[in-house]
């Protein structure tokens, strides 16, 4: 992407618009008027404190900003910031402030100043009377720009909070009343799930949705998208059987189970299931008797052979944690669908802990599909302006860097297999570590960071690592990253947003050394993970090392032909081989967007019945629908009641028993559309088209929805005793779910097989 500096002669700008990429937009508007901000700065200078904050408070009362307001508020914001932060906006990152303010995607290199532009398009946004959330790809950057930030907030009088995985209700609900909300998408998508499900209108956390501006827009509105968000409700404990995993545990790969090349999915050979079966005491397990066990036999072969300890998850205090595996840090209240989470524990020898069930679920598409109004950041966001376009209907302006880019990003360094790759990577970084530069290795997962920390310990380096296992020390790593003869190891979790300062002198020496152990499933991370060196104009270096050996190559291109000369070390020169590398990261950018395409397709159905719920499921929680209903339905009974307690107590009971039976109801169905679309896909085979006979029957199923509610609430609210003290649903055996954690479910890594596998599982559990 070639960036160019200061305005554009007129054909300058003809060839771009005729270069343009489809999803890119024009940004000269953008650049016209943050220019104009120039003209007001030395009159704002020589202002108060106060006046400064008498001309922000003039422009809020404008309900919509005009150009002229537009470029009033850059020159404010800029001398606000100038002020409050020290540091003065410069023209590219106002470009972007009124890109994100004209409802685009900018897209802005690393280390160009994203926080502060978007903290400026957030107060552009509150000044006009809307409320924002500022979404972030983690809970780090989500309160470190929040704090970051706040002085120049206060300044403008804008309020602003921040949410984290770890925030109490009330630290929430204060946080999202603020005008700005700092807020990981996870965290927002899992506080509406749980808003679904309030049984008291003040206890909604979430006021209306209104603006959203997404940092590391790609990442989040793209590679997050491919994960639906999933709630769920405690149930009872599962009961693991131990004689199965123990069985499994004894199984050899090859011989009993085998795997598939792209290791997503495991199965039992012949001789494997006879060795099973004679374990579990001569049973036939194809029987429709044992066709749980089977079901528990194969999760946990899934658990034993699939999922990888310090790749997949963590085992810390006791506990089983996962990884998210875009991210590289450990998700906290994820657990993977019931049956798997218990199967791990059991694998690794700790107590199960509780099941549940799906409650609800949403895709990242369908949570920002709730703001009205919707713009974004990223360093990498033209390589996926069409996907962008596809799925949100937004457009990528692109603003050029501030200062040119000086980094040198050398070509990947290609070795015949991952050990002399290894090795290889270790030599280099000593090497680089000799000359005083600080580097910052990039690895794919924690057992691969702490296997080359204890390399590189061997070749005498001492490294400071950074993975899901010590991301309390996040913050203390990263400020230390840009020291003079440090070397940081890190998984992905520096690989987005990070802020790596050099220390003094390290710029003489030439800069931060990235250093990438292998490439990503998408283009995009490695440029993430180059973009750490090299901001703001800094010398930098960045090089990959790779592999024949690299998981990408052999998940996405397992026919490759071998390399034709390998070098003593390992090294490989052949371009054949490079392309190898090239080729498989396009299958594996190709498999996420497919993968992305179907999540979307089959959520989009779901969506809209789930609108039709929640919009009914809001009268029942704030008006009188409850009564009415069972009124129309039971006239009698509701009299009755109406006379014993009267009618404040009668709505609160009609309104407790027609919630939990739509969310029952609810939860039943989403559970009924699983197990239709694992059978759907079975179908496909047969060449019918899976997405058409999936609506067939989701459109069917949910006609007797509601009348199957209110038939159930009636019999509950005939059979309730209804005191004084209101309807006691416990009492009849009608639990909600005591507490709530939330799943990560990809259609990777597992595929519709393990899908199929759990929902067998699923099937199992008595219906309430
Ligand atoms: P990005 O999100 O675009 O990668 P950050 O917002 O993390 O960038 O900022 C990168 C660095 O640039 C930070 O250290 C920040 O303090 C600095 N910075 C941003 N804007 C300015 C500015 N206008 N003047 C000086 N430094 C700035
Ligand atoms: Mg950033």
């Amino acid at each position: 992407m070639a960036r160019t500096r200061g305005p554009s002669s007129g054909l300058r700008a003809r060839v771009r618009r005729f270069l343009q990429r489809p999803g890119t937009a024009d940004m000269r508007r953008a650049h016209r008027l943050a220019a104009a901000a120039a003209a007001r700065e030395e009159s704002l200078g020589s202002l108060s404190d106060a006046r400064l904050a008498d001309a922000v408070a003039q422009l809020r009362k404008r309900p919509r900003f005009t150009d002229a307001a537009l470029t009033e508020f850059c020159a404010l914001g800029r001398e606000t910031a100038v002020r409050t932060l020290g540091q003065r906006p410069f023209d590219v990152q106002l470009q972007g402030t009124v890109g994100l303010l004209t409802g685009h995607v900018v897209e802005m290199a690393t280390g160009e100043g994203k926080t502060l532009t978007g903290a400026l398009a957030a107060a552009g946004y509150a000044l006009q009377g809307r409320r924002v959330h500022v979404v972030s790809v983690n809970d780090y950057l989500a309160r470190r720009d929040a704090e970051w930030m706040g002085p120049l907030y206060a300044a403008l009088d804008v309020g602003v909070g921040w949410v984290d995985q770890w925030s109490e209700p009330e630290q929430r609900r204060a946080a999202y009343a603020a005008d700005v909300t700092y807020v990981s998408v996870s965290e927002a998508g899992f506080d509406v799930l749980r808003d679904r499900l309030r049984t008291g209108a003040d206890e909604v956390l979430l006021p209306d949705p209104d603006v959203v501006i997404v940092d590391e827009a790609d990442s989040v509105l793209i590679d997050e998208a491919r994960v639906p968000l999933v709630l769920a409700g405690a149930a009872a404990a599962d009961v693991h059987d131990a004689l199965i995993t123990d069985t499994v545990r004894r199984l050899r790969p090859g011989v009993h189970f085998e795997t598939d090349d792209d290791a997503r999915n495991v199965h039992l050979t012949e001789a494997g299931l006879r060795r099973v079966e004679r374990r579990l005491g001569g049973i036939d397990l194809y029987t429709a008797d044992h066709a749980h066990r089977l079901a528990e036999v194969h999760v946990a072969l899934h658990a034993h052979a699939l999922l990888r300890r310090d790749i997949d998850y963590l085992v810390r205090d006791g506990k089983v944690e996962l990884i998210d595996d875009s991210k590289g840090r450990v998700a906290h209240l994820q657990r993977w669908p019931d049956g798997l989470q218990a199967a791990v524990e059991a694998k690794e020898g700790l107590a199960t802990s509780a099941s549940g069930e799906v409650l609800d679920s949403m895709v990242v598409q369908a949570l920002i599909g709730r703001y009205p109004t919707v713009c974004g950041m990223s360093g990498t966001a033209v390589a996926v302006g069409e996907q962008l376009h596809e799925f949100y209907g937004l457009e990528v302006g692109v603003v050029p860097t501030n200062v040119a880019c000086v980094r040198t990003d050398e070509p990947d360094r290609l070795y015949a297999d991952a050990v002399s790759k290894e090795a290889a990577v270790v030599g280099y970084v000593a090497a680089v570590h000799a000359t005083g530069r600080p580097v910052l290795l990039g690895t794919l997962d924690v057992a691969e960071s702490e296997r080359l920390a204890v390399a590189l310990k061997e070749a005498g380096v001492d490294a400071a690592v950074l993975n899901a296992r010590n991301d309390a020390e996040e913050a203390s790593i990263i400020a230390r990253a840009g020291e003079r003869g440090r070397v940081t190891i890190s998984t992905q979790m520096a690989g987005r947003g990070t802020d790596i300062q050099l220390a003094d002198g390290v710029a003489d020496m030439g800069g931060l050394c990235v250093v990438g152990s292998g490439r990503y499933h998408t283009r995009r991370l490695d440029d993430q993970l180059r973009g750490r060196a090299g901001r703001q104009g800094d010398p930098g270096s960045s090089v990959f090392f790779t592999s024949l050996g690299d998981e990408l190559v052999l998940r996405n291109a397992p026919d490759a032909a071998p390399p034709a000369v390998v070098a003593s070390d390992g090294a490989v020169a052949d371009p054949g081989a490079r392309m190898t590398l090239d080729h498989a990261q396009r299958v594996a950018e190709g498999a996420h967007l497919e993968s992305q395409r179907t999540t979307w397709r089959y959520s989009r159905i779901v969506d809209g019945q789930r609108a039709a719920v929640l919009q009914h499921r809001d009268l029942v929680l704030r008006r009188d629908r409850a009564v009415r209903h069972l009124e129309e339905r039971a006239a009698e009974r509701v009299g009755q009641v109406r006379a014993d307690v009267g009618d404040d107590v009668l709505a609160a009971a009609a309104r407790q028993v027609v919630l939990y039976h739509l969310d029952r109801g609810w939860a039943d169905h989403l559970a009924f559309l699983a197990d239709v679309r694992e059978g759907i896909h079975l179908r496909a085979l047969a060449r019918e088209s899976p997405l058409d006979e999936y609506q067939k029957i989701a459109v069917q199923a949910f006609d007797t929805f509601f009348p199957d509610v209110y038939s159930r609430a009636v019999a509950t609210f005939t059979e309730a005793e209804v005191t004084a003290d209101g309807v006691d649903l416990d009492d009849l055996g009608l639990r909600r779910p005591t507490s709530t954690w939330t799943y990560l479910v990809t259609d990777n890594p597992f595929g519709s097989e393990t899908d199929r596998l759990l929902s067998g599982l699923r099937r199992k559990k008595d219906p309430l």
